[in-house]
């Protein structure tokens, strides 16, 4: 077994395809846990789990790291994992890191509203339903642990072109708070990291000129490296952040 700060956990980590999931799982299976990398993309959350782990084979399961297809916004998708996680690994897993996220930009004046509302199924009850289904699992087990949500530094500010992401992530956050308060009985921690802007995928889609504009804003003078994130969703996931619950990290380079 690796030794580390989170040696020996089982984590779960949904959007681990791709950007600030997908370094979760390196920085979490680096620091000992076991990681169950989850996505839409089946395919992409197996190769983060064969990128990471020294124990590539060809299979779902490398070591005892596994992928899995998971659509957050759907609860039949999610208590379908827990029904197989259980069964694979005896117990749920006590770390739980919300990553999964889209984006449908558009102004407020001509956004629609089918892209509002996707947007909230898998940014806000996306999280909700983990948490809920996996706070659940971790109470009926009198297990402790440690739930970590990705808002956004927008959620704070607002961003143009964002009414339906913004709204989302400051769900979020609310979420985060009002769960530490009532899980804080059964030492299950909830935090959320408000990340600035991270060079992932997803903001691959912003325009070379609104990107220009926001590296003037940002007093590191660049994007952040979605290890970065990673770092500190591991420090909250281990017990080196015992007493931190209900918090938000900015993580933003200092935007
Ligand atoms: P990313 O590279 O696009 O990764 C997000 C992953 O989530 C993708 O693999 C995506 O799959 C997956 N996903 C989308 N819908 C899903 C669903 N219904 N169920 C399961 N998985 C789903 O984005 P990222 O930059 O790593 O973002 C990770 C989180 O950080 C998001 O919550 C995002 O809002 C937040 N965040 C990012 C930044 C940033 O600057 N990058 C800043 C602040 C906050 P598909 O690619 O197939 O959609």
């Amino acid at each position: 077994m690796v030794s580390g700060i989170v040696s020996g956990r089982l984590a779960l980590v949904t959007g681990a395809g791709s950007g600030i999931g997908r370094a979760a799982c390196q920085v979490l299976s680096r620091e000992g846990a076991t990681v169950i990398a989850a996505d839409k993309d089946y395919e992409a959350a197996l190769e983060t789990i064969k990128k990471h782990s020294a124990l590539a084979s060809g299979s779902n399961a490398v070591g005892d790291h596994s992928a899995v297809e998971l659509d957050v916004s759907s609860s039949k998708s999610i208590s379908e994992l827990l029904s197989k996680l259980q069964r694979q690994y005896k117990a749920p897993p006590t770390i739980i890191i919300n990553s999964a996220g889209i984006t449908r930009d558009n102004w407020m004046l001509k956004l629609s509203e089918d892209d509002f509302d996707s947007v909230q199924d898998v940014n806000l009850k996306g999280t909700f339903l983990i948490m809920q289904t996996f706070a659940k699992a971790l109470t009926e087990a009198s297990l402790p642990g440690s739930i970590v949500n990705i808002s956004s530094i927008v959620a704070k500010y607002g961003n143009v072109g964002q009414t339906n992401y913004t709204a989302s992530k400051a769900g979020v956050i609310g979420m985060t708070k009002s769960a530490a308060k009532e899980l804080g009985k059964f030492n299950i921690r909830v935090n959320a990291i408000l990340p600035g802007f991270i060079d992932t995928p997803m903001v691959g889609t912003i325009p070379g000129k609104v990107k220009e504009n926001f590296l003037k804003m940002i007093p590191l003078g660049r994007l952040g490296d979605p290890i970065e994130i990673a770092e500190v969703i591991t420090f909250l996931s281990s017990d080196k952040s015992s007493f931190v619950t209900g918090a938000t990290v900015d993580v933003t380079g200092g935007f």
